[in-house]
């Protein structure tokens, strides 16, 4: 039987494992965290590949995400002045990582093992972990996230760049929400568009995955312009003077740039999703960033998902060319009838495609929305999808 390492265990590396165990591959993720991965971001756009293997896998009993049917964009004073009927999936990154995991086994997930490097050897890979073990397999798949120690050490110098940019992050319960502001959200993905700015909120399960009206959370996401000429590094810069990476926690964050996007909410938001940023005391920050690759195979070892391509969350399709990335390694290796070097040369042209066209779609939505302002409400190219709007 042929050994798969998986170094990272979020959604693209549990991905990756679930569906090669499942051609019968022996499969172990080694993952750097000491504990079980923590929501960084909240809520989810679910587009169909994410949830594939719960819905044609025998799992659609773990099905993870509730479904939203239009979509509004409304001006500064709550009317709507563009709306569409179409329908996609929300969920909690948590939901969808509990999911995977449990789909999984337990006994071949292990934490606390951090890749620190690898050498290839005749026809498989020796990954070496931070604690002195070292591992042998035929296959390592590199699913180390946007800051990649694989990468940075197959691809020197290949590193993610800011795009000037970041995404606040609200959530509140609908039961702390007025009657009036619910009514205003129904099923609904609510945009509006800012100056060199926009912002949307939907609903998403709540934390035991309830997905009833009423007890659902609500999360908004808010684009907004730092440039990278000191503002950055200030926001950046937590309540204890630490300089954070990409992603700012709930209560980090220091009281002046709170206060100065609680004002800047107050005075230009429609009320609806006034009153979510308001009622939310404790939002997150993440930074948004481009990474693109020219390589994804290194004899037996890859790179795939956010390890080799960054996306800007405009389409939501992170999560969803991580897996994309999965599926398409799995399609590959029953093509080549299990050659593993076969199966990687056909694998990687097409996820370079897909993964460039991605990067250069989200770049191009990114740029109208906080650089031109050209950003149009009900613009039917501005859909979530990963291979085009709406898919
Ligand atoms: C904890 C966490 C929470 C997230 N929350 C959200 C969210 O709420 N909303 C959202 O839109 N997106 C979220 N994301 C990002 C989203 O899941 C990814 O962008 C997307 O799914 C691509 O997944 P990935 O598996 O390629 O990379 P990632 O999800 O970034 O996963 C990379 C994994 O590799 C591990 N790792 C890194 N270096 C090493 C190493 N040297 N050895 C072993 N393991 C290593 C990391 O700990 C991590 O678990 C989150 C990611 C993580 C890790």
């Amino acid at each position: 039987m042929k050994r798969v390492l998986v170094a990272g265990g979020s959604i693209g590396g549990l991905t990756t494992a679930v569906l090669l165990r499942d051609l019968g591959y022996d499969v172990e993720v080694f993952e750097r965290s000491s504990r079980e991965l923590q929501e960084r971001g909240t809520g989810i756009v679910v587009l169909p590949i994410t949830e594939r293997y719960f819905t044609e896998c025998g799992h659609d009993d773990q099905r993870v995400s509730l479904e939203l049917t239009d979509w509004a964009y409304v001006d500064s004073s709550g009317t709507v002045i563009a709306a569409d009927a179409d329908r996609f999936r929300f969920s909690g990154w948590s939901t969808i990582y509990r999911a995977l995991l449990d789909a999984f086994d337990d006994d071949r997930y292990h934490l606390d093992s951090e890749m620190i490097g690898f050498e290839q050897t005749d026809g498989g890979v020796v990954l070496r972990l931070g604690d002195g073990r070292s591992v042998e397999g035929d296959l390592l798949v590199c699913a180390d996230g946007l800051a990649s120690t694989a990468r940075s050490i197959l691809l020197p110098g290949t590193d993610p760049t800011y795009a000037g940019y970041v995404a606040w992050r609200f959530v509140t319960p609908e039961s702390e929400l007025t009657g009036e502001t619910l009514d205003a959200l129904r099923d609904a993905m609510i945009y509006q568009i800012l100056d060199h700015s926009h912002i949307l909120v939907y609903a998403i399960p709540d934390i035991d995955g309830s997905t009833s009206p009423g007890e659902r959370i609500i999360n908004a996401v808010w684009y907004r312009n730092y440039p990278d000429d000191g503002a950055f590094g200030a926001l950046m810069t937590d309540i204890e003077g630490r300089r954070r990476a990409g992603t700012m926690p709930p209560g980090s964050i220091r009281p002046e740039f709170l206060e100065e996007t609680f004002e800047t909410a107050a005075r230009v938001l429609a009320p609806p999703l006034r009153e979510v940023v308001l009622s939310c005391r404790e939002p997150l920050i993440q930074a948004i960033f481009d990474l693109e690759v020219d390589q994804m195979v290194f004899g037996r070892v890859l790179i795939l998902g956010d390890a080799a391509f960054g996306l800007r969350p405009h389409v939501a399709a992170g999560q969803a060319k991580a897996c994309a990335d999965a599926w398409a390694l799995r399609d590959a290796l029953l093509e080549a009838d299990h050659d593993l070097d076969r199966a990687l040369a056909r694998w990687e042209p097409r996820q370079l495609t897909l993964g460039r066209a991605a990067v250069a779609n989200t770049v191009a939505m990114g740029e109208r929305s906080q650089v031109h302002n050209t950003m149009v409400a009900g613009d039917p190219n501005w859909k979530f999808g990963l291979w085009e709007p709406g898919n």
